[in-house]
């Protein structure tokens, strides 16, 4: 395979560029473990900080920015594109999976048409741990690699504050809306070029038949399977991403582009996490709805390729298939092993419970640890104690009862399904506010303690 890939596309889609001069930098923090896992020749050293604040390449890769459209709140606006990253590097590791390092927050590039470029130290150190607290939780996600600051260096946002840049590790970076660019300049010639490399790299099995209209069908099936189980899985953490854009979709069905995220606290199914979003339009229990009409918008950039009705009736799949993935996520967060019909009567309830009483939405499940059997989370410090708690309990015991399970793989399933840490945004907060006065060890600490979100380690947050 050669790499960079880039170059397998018509020059229209990327744009070689170095990045601005960074002053300063500092680490404030590198991911070893994913440095060795992604088999990335980089480390925490001299040289390191050079690659990974955008002063030298890594191993001569010649950095560049890509072009990408989206649809932003509803909107289509064709020309977004890497405004303020690069792509720094490609590599394949041992087993000859692909990965690539985007440098984020390294200065203006020829696609951003406002803004400096730059990332600041508040959202690179939420989007640092975000992503690792996901991948921790076992959902699919970018990673990131590391982070550094300028001890100079400041930008404007709502008031002055330290740049950086944040190291993100993905298979690829290639967003719906890389299709959405090429098919709404009616490129058709960049839009097989793009298909051809991502099915070469990342779909070999999809290679050999790309051109027939049965291969793009499958390859939108994947696509449709993929969010499905992310969606249901952010569903089932409470995770809401806040701007769910079609050029914050990626194509590996991996959460990308962290910015206004949160998770639950209190289970409010309509929160809206993001400031900005007046219409709630990406509201927690929106994602589902707004996840199918992105496919929506995907599968019209595939209408050269396959006829429309068929692509519609493949996107059609994604509310069955997600709501047997969400049913599948909360079975096992209630401990359950095997499939009933009352099982979504059961979540339902439960839920409702939750939204009822405001109770916190991670440790109310995790609480449930405390009903099957020893363990220091009282469920009642949760959920205030009802009529209809006691008879959702009883309803809740009868149906473990069902179950041909064991008290202990009970106890493994809801240990290893609610977590009992995830990134609140006060401790996010904590760690920011020590880090901008140059104090990076409350990171260091969050991102080891969010390394295991299902063992305790000494007070609940
Ligand atoms: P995001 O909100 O990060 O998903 O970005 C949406 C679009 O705005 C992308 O094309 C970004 O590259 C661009 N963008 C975001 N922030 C900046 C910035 N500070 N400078 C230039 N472009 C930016
Ligand atoms: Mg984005």
């Amino acid at each position: 395979m050669d790499l960079p890939w880039y170059s397998m596309l018509p020059q229209r889609a990327y744009q070689r560029q170095l990045a601005e001069p960074f002053p300063e930098p500092v680490w404030v923090h590198f991911n070893t473990s994913l440095a060795d896992e992604v088999a990335i020749s980089v480390s925490q050293n001299a040289e390191g900080l050079n690659i990974l604040s955008a002063a030298e390449p890594l191993q001569g890769y010649e950095s560049l920015s890509t072009a990408y459209s989206g649809h932003q709140f509803g909107v289509f606006n064709p020309s977004l594109g890497d405004g303020r990253g690069l792509l720094y590097s490609q590599w394949l590791d041992a087993t000859g999976q692909p990965w690539e390092l985007h440098l984020k927050g390294t200065g203006r590039t020829a696609f951003s048409r406002h803004g400096d470029g730059r990332a600041v130290l508040r959202s690179s150190i939420r989007e640092y741990l975000g992503s690792e607290a996901m991948a921790a939780l076992r959902i699919p996600t970018t990673r990131a690699l590391s982070l550094v600051c300028s001890n100079k260096l400041k930008v404007q946002r709502e008031r002055l504050e330290p740049a950086a840049i944040l190291g993100r590790v993905a298979r690829t970076h290639v967003r719906f809306g890389h299709f959405e660019y090429f098919f709404y300049r009616g490129d058709r010639q960049g839009l097989d070029a793009l298909r051809d490399w991502l099915f070469e790299y990342h779909y070999p099995q999809l290679y050999q038949h790309r051109t027939e209209p049965e291969t793009l069908l499958a390859f939108l099936q994947v696509q449709v399977r993929q969010l499905a189980e992310l969606i249901a899985a952010w569903q089932a953490v409470g995770f809401a991403h806040g701007v769910m854009n079609t050029d914050n979709m990626s194509i590996m069905g991996d959460t990308l582009d962290y910015g206004p995220f949160g998770f639950l606290n209190a289970y409010q199914p309509q929160w809206v996490c993001n400031h900005s979003d007046h219409q709630g339009r990406y509201a927690f229990d929106q994602q589902p709805q707004i996840a199918y009409w992105n496919l929506l918008c995907l599968a019209q950039t595939f209408v050269h390729w396959a006829p429309p009705t068929a692509l519609q009736k493949v996107v059609d799949q994604f509310p069955e298939l997600y709501r047997q993935a969400y049913l599948k996520r909360m079975r096992s967060k209630l401990g359950l092993l095997s499939s009933q019909p009352e099982d979504a009567k059961l979540i339902t309830d439960w839920l409702a419970i939750l939204a009822d009483v405001q109770a916190d939405y991670s440790l109310s499940f995790r609480a449930l640890l405390g009903v099957e059997g020893q363990h220091p989370l009282v469920l009642a410090d949760y959920v205030a104690p009802s009529k209809t708690v006691d008879d959702w309990l009883d309803a809740y015991q009868q149906r473990l009862g069902n179950d041909a399970s064991t008290a202990s793989q009970r106890w493994q399933l809801l240990k290893q399904n609610n977590p009992a840490y995830i990134l609140r945004n006060y401790l996010a907060q904590q760690a920011i506010e020590r880090a901008e006065q140059g104090d990076f060890s409350e990171v260091d600490r969050l991102f080891h303690a969010l390394q295991h979100p299902y063992d305790e380690q000494g007070r609940f947050w």
